[in-house]
């Protein structure tokens, strides 16, 4: 049977569903159309044995311009991570903390041995472009290994940088963007990243709920051919006519369906551990600053110390994260652990893996120069998610927010 839409949109990730929320705001008519079997494409989150575990670990930060203007933050309750990052160095977990946020942790940070004079001038000579009034650099980009080599920052305080990016942008190579960088320096300056009180997908969920129309999950769409006026939409067992259609799918799936350029995609390797006493107080992300780090952890963190609602009562949880995919060996559970042990300078004999998650795409390769991608592909139909903005959340929203201006003209 063939059904008739105003606007069909295919795929219920952040994008799309902005997307449908802002059409529909504005009178259209609109179906969402998603495949898998719920809403929030690479932002889910599993209940396992009485822990959130959300598929591969991601944060929110709530100073993202497009979450301040389009999420009820407050209803996501979210929990804080600390303000800063703690540092595996040869001898102790050593701290470097938000002077305004974390101001008892100011001595702290100080005596950490970690800030030399030359190599924090370094790292504010490159993160200067991110607070001055010169926001935009068009021209200007270059890889952000080359900005943070051209800015001076070195020594140990840049092999924290480059850990704790690595684990933010998914890849160690410093080929990303050095103006997407910048844009999430200023964006981890001005907010604290935490995690909604019901796990990562509460944020999709929530945009999902606005809908007047549930979203069809389980409905994974083949083709869209033109006919006429109308787009004909076909997936398994149904068809529709749509007067317009907005592809709103990871980046591979929408290369497929429209022409539109696929950009290199990143992986993350995510394991979620189980343990009765938690290894470090501490509720920051945790990176391994030695100048030969103890294996292929990008990041750690004891998760249900910033976020309590993640573990039940009396247990704790524990992510770890290693890059994956591009030709790397991918680590053994044993090498995790090990790594994960190092770093937090604690015993792991007593954790229990809850989740072992391979995410091969979780985030397009964001190359210099930033700019914006076309939103419409070169069989004219609209394309939107993080590969047409930026690679986050606040992109994914901004591309949603773009293709149903492009619809209302
Ligand atoms: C492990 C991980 C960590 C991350 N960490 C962060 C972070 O800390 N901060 C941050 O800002 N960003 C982070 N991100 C990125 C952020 O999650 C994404 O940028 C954002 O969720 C992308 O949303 P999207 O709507 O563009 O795409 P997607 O979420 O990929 O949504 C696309 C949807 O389309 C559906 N679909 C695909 N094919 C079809 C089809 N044929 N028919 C119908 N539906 C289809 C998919 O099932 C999916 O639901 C992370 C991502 C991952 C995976």
């Amino acid at each position: 049977m063939t059904e008739i839409c105003d606007v069909l949109v295919v795929g219920a990730g952040l994008a799309g569903l902005q997307c449908a929320r802002e059409l529909e705001a504005a009178g259209r008519g609109v179906l969402v159309w998603e495949a898998s079997d719920d809403v929030g494409g690479r932002i889910r989150t599993d209940r396992i044995d009485g822990f959130l575990v959300d598929r591969g670990f991601q944060v929110l930060n709530p100073a993202y311009p497009a979450v301040r203007r389009w999420v009820d933050v407050e209803a996501l309750a979210l929990q804080p991570f600390g303000a800063g990052v703690r540092v595996r160095r040869e001898d102790s977990l050593a701290v470097l903390a938000h002077p305004l946020r974390e101001p008892r942790l100011v001595l702290k940070t100080l005596r950490s041995g970690i800030l030399k004079p030359h190599d924090v001038a370094g790292l504010l000579r490159w993160a200067a472009p991110a607070y001055g009034r010169r926001r935009s650099h068009r021209g200007t980009d270059s890889p952000l290994r080359e900005a943070l080599d051209g800015a001076g920052c070195s020594g140990e305080l840049r092999r924290v940088v480059d850990q704790f990016l690595a684990g933010v942008l998914l890849e160690d190579r410093g080929s990303t963007s050095n103006d997407f960088a910048l844009q999430l320096a200023r964006v981890f300056a001005s907010g604290v990243p935490g995690l909604p009180h019901e796990g990562m997908q509460a944020l999709p969920r929530q945009l999902a709920a606005a809908l007047s129309s549930p979203v069809r999950t389980s409905t994974r769409v083949e083709s869209i051919k033109p006919d006429g006026t109308a787009l004909v939409v076909t997936a398994a067992d149904t068809v529709v006519r749509a007067r317009e259609v907005v592809v709103a799918t990871d980046p591979v799936t929408a290369g497929g369906l429209t022409g539109s350029a696929v950009p290199a995609m990143k992986g993350v390797l995510t394991h979620w551990f189980a343990a009765g006493t938690a290894p470090s107080e501490a509720n920051m992300i945790c990176v391994d600053g030695r100048a030969r780090p103890g294996g292929p952890l990008v990041n750690a963190a004891v998760i249900s110390n910033a976020a309590p609602s993640y573990a039940p009562a009396g247990q704790h949880l524990i992510q770890t994260s290693a890059l994956f995919g591009a030709g790397r060996p991918v680590p053994t559970d044993d090498e995790v652990r090990r790594h994960a042990g190092e770093i937090f300078g604690a015993p792991t004999s007593g954790w229990e893996l809850v989740a072992r998650q391979e995410v091969p795409h979780a985030l397009p390769a964001q190359l210099p120069p930033l700019r914006q991608q076309p939103m419409v592909s070169p069989s004219g139909l609209i394309v939107c998610g993080d590969h047409r903005a930026t690679a986050s959340i606040e992109g994914a929203l901004v591309s949603g927010h773009r293709a149903a201006q492009a619809i209302l003209g």
